[in-house]
């Protein structure tokens, strides 16, 4: 098996000892003789494969027990709409927080629901999404449904370095692309969701964890599967799951609990992130323009001095096995995703390759 460093920001990268695992498994799943992706979802052999999932997934994340785990389809982006339609109550008012541009479309999407109420614009100044505001920058509402906010923004990698404080209302929290990369108090959050394409396994699923009171409110009309209360009463199986992206998942919190879990993960994540900005950081050839403090361990995007050299700068890093660098069509440069299942070999390679090319090119 020939692999790249793939820094792609989602679908990303996933472990390779997981992608050996399914591929043993593939056409025989421990001697049942089926692949999971041709078993029946209420079979006893998937019902063992998902229970184990979400206890593997509730050990690593701590997560209390009058939370529900689910597991949907449809993108993080139907959360956009699924959480005003659940959440908004009778109160029709919501607080996001804009940070970048997941949060900005999140916004997009309540205000066909609820009145927003923009508790923080980033980018109010400058034009720009380059940092997170202070708790004490937050202008909140006493009667909002809930607070809702992007703690890792993918595109412009800026990251909250704390949790909002919200005063007993709601926190919801788009966590797609910063969900298990360290510990956190998921008691803390009324809501946390995320695709599963960046940080926990392949495209398809969506994990949703929410606390039970919040179930069950869903604005009249709302429809049957689009209401957390269906999902939450049929453990996820009210129709069919996704059923093998969840026992992908599940072997990556497996993949986790052999790392040292979450507290593990953090520690190699701190590293590479750490790397990578110093070598950014170490040069006048590469530059980020995130404030120091609000930078992502998961997404790190930064321009080359020169824009004229992105595309030689691209294709030698293919050339060297390093792929998926480009950056997004809106920020421009290049985009360095470093997920879970980077391996910090993979952020040396890189480093090492950015200091060549720059003294090579630059
Ligand atoms: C990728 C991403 C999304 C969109 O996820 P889909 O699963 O493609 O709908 C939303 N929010 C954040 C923070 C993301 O990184």
């Amino acid at each position: 098996m020939s692999r790249v460093f793939n820094f792609s920001a989602g679908p990303a990268m996933l472990p390779e000892a997981v992608l050996k695992q399914a591929q043993e498994e593939m056409s025989d799943w421990q001697g049942t003789g089926m692949s999971v992706m041709e078993m029946s979802h209420r079979g006893k052999e998937f019902m063992s494969i998902a229970a184990q999932a979400e206890a593997d997934l509730r050990e690593l994340m701590a997560i209390p027990a009058n939370y529900k785990v689910l597991f949907l389809q449809g993108g993080a982006s139907s959360q956009f709409a699924m959480i005003p339609m659940n959440l908004l109550g009778d109160k029709g008012k919501a607080d996001y927080i804009k940070t970048g541009s997941w949060g900005k479309k999140a916004i997009a999407e309540a205000k066909r629901f609820a009145q927003v109420n923009v508790a923080a614009d980033s980018s109010a100044e400058s034009g720009k999404f380059t940092h997170a505001p202070a708790q004490d920058e937050l202008k909140l509402s006493a009667d909002a449904a809930y607070v809702h906010y992007t703690p890792n923004e993918t595109i412009e990698g800026v990251e909250f370095g704390y949790v909002p404080q919200t005063k007993g209302i709601p926190l919801v929290a788009d966590m797609s692309s910063t969900i298990l990369s360290r510990p956190i108090d998921v008691s803390q959050f009324g809501l946390i969701y995320a695709g599963a394409q960046k940080n926990v396994g392949p495209a398809g699923l969506t994990l949703v964890i929410l606390r039970e009171d919040l179930i069950g409110y869903a604005k009249e009309g709302t429809p049957t599967m689009f209401d957390y209360k269906t999902h939450a009463d049929n453990d996820s199986m009210y129709n069919t799951p996704p059923t093998y992206a969840w026992y992908l998942a599940g072997l990556v919190f497996q993949w986790l609990k052999g790392q040292g879990g979450l507290a593990g993960m953090a520690e190699i994540n701190q590293r590479k992130a750490q790397k990578l900005y110093a070598a950014i950081d170490g040069s006048d050839f590469y530059a980020n323009p995130v404030r120091p403090d609000c930078r992502s361990w998961m997404n790190v995007p930064f321009t080359l001095a020169n824009a004229d050299l992105d595309k030689a700068f691209l294709e030698g890093a293919t050339k060297a096995g390093l792929t998926t660098l480009k950056g997004h069509r809106s920020v421009g440069g290049m985009r360095a995703s470093i997920y879970n299942a980077m391996p910090e070999a993979g952020v040396d390679a890189l480093v090492q390759y950015m200091a060549e090319f720059e003294r090579t090119q630059g």
